[in-house]
């Protein structure tokens, strides 16, 4: 095969887990195509819940305020009896915001306009999606792989270095690898749709029968929009009338109420929940991400969030090797995130489980904040004696001040495609290009004021913690000369060239 690439990497699909990694490689400025088979975007509300990790990895992508500014929270619950009073409770814990996690609770956007501002990031980097065009083929070889695409009137071979296939449950890409995708559809069918609807006061979140899997419907209003989402288990034979007609007819008999009245439909849905897992995310030089690799019921919101942070840990590997970073930094994706979806699957079977009975609680678990990569291949191990942070960690956020006065956080300093040094103290560190470098205590650029750092980080002086682009801690070490060595050896192996030979 000739190795003319037309482009590094081929993107297929543009749901919420292709957006990430487009935005991830456009701020690389690494050369991409993102297609999406789908003639414009999807419309509907599916994945609504933003979780707090989520919401940290929005605000490096500079997406976050815009989020928060175009959604909401979620409001309380009204759970109606068969009486039709109703008791007030709230869906889940809403702790309070703390220096290490600024972000607590989450968001309630709907997948729609999430994208859509994924979409205008994208923009602003330069990038687009190209709508009405399928990936309907592709071989691999050592160099490259070559896909055939095809829009209305064109097909065209195309040749990239790597192929992402982010194209969501039903993934081309997974089954033209041959990749198994066990696991099991679940006993439950289930209708979503968003509708325009009167009768019922916006301020609530509405939930009628609340554990009877025939009688049960949740109409939640969407944030930033005029609209609820409906959601009910359905019969998984035969077919589910989702027309307005239908839909109030289901209102009316799960309700017993007939002044909720249907104005229109906007997106409607019904589907059998499944909880599979792909047996690998890597082939070569083909990937699978989002939703092309694990699906599961919507119980907890996780699917949206989960197919984020998969894209959001490769969009930078991606970047680096194709950088010069060592190829088996590739490998640490499926490693690193496998056995989060592994996780994710089991949780949300549960709070299915929990739902079927009413008796749903969604903890700290739901919030994604400690997931974690203690056992990378990207991880330089610290002392196995150290308290405290370890390698493979989240990086935790903390309020600080810079040395010339004004008030900052570690995760803007984090924040943009770059590695982060922390020191504590003066060890001695060579600069590289791709690695920016804050030291704690006297004559640092950063000022621990309020003991929020060494509260998250316990950092003794002369340690450094190195954290990656993804907000992950790599390595926590000693700069001594063993220490230092060790912090080289990583960041020659992440493809951050050393300062004299980035100047040849
Ligand atoms: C009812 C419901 C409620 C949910 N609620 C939540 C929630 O609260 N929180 C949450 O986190 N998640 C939720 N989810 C899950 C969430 O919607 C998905 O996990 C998310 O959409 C996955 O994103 P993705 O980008 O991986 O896949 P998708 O969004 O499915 O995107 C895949 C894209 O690939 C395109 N494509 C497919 N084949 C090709 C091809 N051959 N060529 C080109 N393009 C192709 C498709 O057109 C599509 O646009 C919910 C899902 C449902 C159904």
């Amino acid at each position: 095969m000739p190795n003319d690439f037309a482009a590094d990497v081929l993107v297929c699909g543009a749901g919420a887990a292709g957006l990430t990694l487009a935005i991830e490689l456009a701020r690389r400025g690494v050369s991409f195509r993102l297609i999406d088979r789908m003639g414009e975007p999807f419309h509907g509300s599916r994945g609504k819940g933003i979780q707090p990790r989520t919401q940290e990895v929005f605000e490096d992508l500079g997406i976050l305020d815009k989020v928060v500014a175009a959604g909401g929270i979620y409001p309380m619950m009204r759970d109606y009896r068969p009486d039709g009073s109703f008791v007030e409770k709230d869906f889940g814990e809403r702790p309070e915001p703390m220096p290490a996690e600024p972000y607590h609770i989450p968001l309630m956007i709907p997948q729609f306009m999430t994208e859509r501002i994924m979409r205008e990031r994208l923009t602003e980097l330069s990038g687009h999606v190209e709508f009405g065009c399928a990936l309907v083929g592709f071989e691999q070889d050592d160099n490259g792989v070559t896909a055939r695409l095809s829009g209305p009137g064109r097909e065209e071979a195309f040749r990239v270095r790597y192929l992402v296939g982010a194209d969501g449950g039903r993934s081309f890409v997974r089954s033209a690898l041959g990749v198994g995708f066990p696991g099991k559809t679940l006993d439950v069918g289930a209708m979503v749709a968003d509708v325009a609807l009167t009768g019922l006061d916006r301020g609530w979140w509405h939930q009628f029968n609340d554990g009877d899997m025939q009688w049960m419907l949740s109409i939640c209003p969407l944030g930033g929009t005029d609209l609820f989402q409906l959601q009910g288990p359905v019969p998984q034979e035969g077919e589910v009338d989702l027309s307005a007609e239908g839909l109030q007819h289901m209102i009316a008999e799960r309700t017993k109420r007939n002044d909720v009245r249907v104005q229109s439909v906007s997106w409607a849905s019904a589907y059998a929940m499944n909880a599979r897992l792909a047996e690998r995310y890597r082939v070569g030089r083909v990937f699978l991400t989002g939703d092309a690799a694990h699906i599961h019921p919507p119980t907890g919101g996780q699917g949206l969030n989960t197919s984020v942070q998969d894209a959001y840990n490769l969009g930078w590997k991606l970047a680096a090797v194709l950088r010069g970073a060592s190829d088996d930094l590739l490998d640490s994706y499926e490693c690193e995130r496998r056995p989060v979806a592994e996780a994710m699957l089991g949780l949300s079977t549960r709070l299915l489980e929990a739902g079927k009975r009413g008796e749903i609680k969604r903890g700290r678990e739901v919030r994604q904040l400690d997931i974690g990569y203690p056992n990378s291949s990207v991880n330089v191990e610290s002392s196995p004696k150290r308290d405290g942070i370890r390698a493979g960690d989240r990086a935790p956020d903390a309020p600080i001040a810079g040395a010339a006065g004004h008030p900052s956080r570690l995760f803007q300093l984090f924040r943009g495609a770059h590695w982060t040094l922390l020191v504590n103290g003066q060890g001695a560190v060579a600069p590289r290009p791709g690695l920016h470098i804050h030291r704690l205590g006297e004559k640092g650029d950063i000022v621990d004021a309020l003991d929020h750092v060494d509260a998250a980080y316990e950092l003794a002086q002369g340690e450094c913690v190195l954290v990656r682009p993804d907000g992950y801690v790599a390595a926590v070490l000693s700069l001594g000369p063993a220490g230092s060595a060790e912090l080289e050896t990583c960041l020659d192996r992440m493809g951050l060239p050393a300062y004299c030979e980035a100047q040849q």
